[in-house]
């Protein structure tokens, strides 16, 4: 029996594994340079958590979610995204007030049962950032800037803003109304999708990439003239906000995403470089999102990108780093006592936090050499029998190909670490 990893999940393998850490790295120093501090919640919550949040009727709660009853007979959902956990273990431990501002940021594997596709995985990692207790466009304007300077930081080049309003309690509702006696006149028109839309969730057949769809939309009513004056204000002040921090913003009213929760201003980072599929992050506000899940009335506004998305498109721009540097040592031992000798140098480098690597096979010394060079180890150290009655030993400068005979103690000396 061979096994295979699941349809639709990935392994990460050591040759990649330096890009995603090098993102990571990245991730972790901007976000906490604008004060975010990392939170890590659990992977799995009680499903009751994603249906109240996301809403019971996005394709993410009615379709994607990997939910399971556990032994103890409770229903039990892999996180299909971050926002809805860092809400729940943000008021379990009481770290939000009306008074304060609280900022955090996760980087994690989130679970979705869609049909794997280019780019597209079940289990996929996110990183974002959630802010609460600021309801000024000042806060939009941040968080939207933090992903903007991250990006900018990997190189990504053309980057832009889309931005609209999904309205408030007060507008949306309204919008909903207009839009659906729109709708109801146009219905054989859409796609099977958004046929369904149209009872549970009107408001998503604004975002229907199927051709006919947005064709009935091109007429439909504007979201963008309905909401109240206060969405209006605050997100006219978010697009100030960016203008004046040098950041293209393009107002597309057709914009929505796909969770409930989201209230006023949302927003994509898009690099214009891209096709179609060339959102590499999103977020918006979703002031009613704590109080709903059992807080008190504290606003907040969020965002969250897409690694594989991310490094896809850094790979796209070719902004991936340059492979990293190789150990600086291998030690190529011929016979037992070299062995043994050449382990005791090779603890006294890594005592020193220089990398070192041995062959412990006793395999010629040209198959070493080549582990070497494989290694990308910048010097080899020779240690053999006669070496050891001699006293001095051959080291390879890799580089240089210069090679010299120097005694055991003096190897530090010799050698410039690469790490
Ligand atoms: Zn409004
Ligand atoms: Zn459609």
């Amino acid at each position: 029996m061979k096994y295979q990893s699941l349809r639709g999940t990935h392994d990460i393998l050591p040759e990649e594994t330096p890009v995603w850490q090098y993102v990571e790295t990245k991730i972790h120093d901007k976000f906490q340079s604008f004060g975010f501090e990392e939170i890590r919640t659990p992977i799995i919550e009680q499903s009751e958590l994603f249906t109240r949040s996301i809403g019971g009727a996005t394709d993410i709660v009615s379709k994607e979610m990997y939910t399971f009853t556990d032994k103890g007979g409770r229903s039990i959902t892999l996180r299909p995204e971050a926002t809805a956990s860092v809400v729940r273990a943000v008021i379990e431990h009481s770290l939000i007030s009306k008074d304060k501002v609280t900022k955090t940021y996760y980087i994690g594997p989130m679970f979705r049962y869609e049909r794997p596709q280019a780019g597209r995985f079940r289990q996929f990692y996110q990183a974002g950032i959630e802010m609460f207790g600021a309801s000024s466009a000042f806060a939009d304007a941040e968080v939207i800037l933090a992903g903007i300077l991250l990006f900018g930081s990997f190189g990504i080049k053309s980057l832009e803003v889309d931005i609209n309003s999904v309205g408030c309690q007060v507008c949306r509702p309204k919008y909903n109304k207009e839009l659906s006696s729109f709708l109801k006149d146009h219905l054989s028109e859409l796609c099977v999708d958004c046929g369904a839309r149209f009872t549970t969730n009107p408001l998503r057949i604004l975002d229907c990439k199927n051709e006919k769809c947005r064709k009935v939309l091109a007429s439909a009513p504007s979201l963008n003239e309905m909401i109240c004056d206060d969405c209006r204000a605050h997100l006219e002040q978010t697009e100030d906000l960016l203008k004046l921090s040098h950041v293209e913003v393009r107002r597309n009213d057709k914009l929505v995403r796909g969770l409930d929760y989201y209230t006023g201003t949302i927003f994509e980072i898009v690099s214009r470089e891209l096709g179609a599929q060339n959102a590499v992050c999103g977020g918006g506000r979703y002031d009613s999102l704590v109080k709903e899940l059992g807080g008190s009335d504290i606003p907040a506004v969020g965002m969250a990108i897409g690694l594989e998305r991310l490094i896809e498109v850094m790979r796209m721009q070719k902004l991936l780093p340059e492979k990293e540097q190789g150990i600086s040592v291998y030690i190529a031992a011929l016979g037992q006592d070299a062995q043994k000798t050449a382990f005791a140098k090779m603890v006294e480098l890594l005592k020193e936090g220089i990398c070192a690597d041995m062959d412990f096979s006793g395999k010629s010394l040209k198959s070493q050499l080549k582990t070497a060079d494989n290694l990308g180890a910048r010097y080899v150290l020779m240690i053999g029998e006669d070496e050891l009655k001699k006293g001095s030993f051959p080291l390879r400068d890799m580089k240089t190909g210069q090679q010299k005979g120097i005694k055991l103690e003096e190897l530090l000396r010799e050698i410039e670490p690469t790490c």
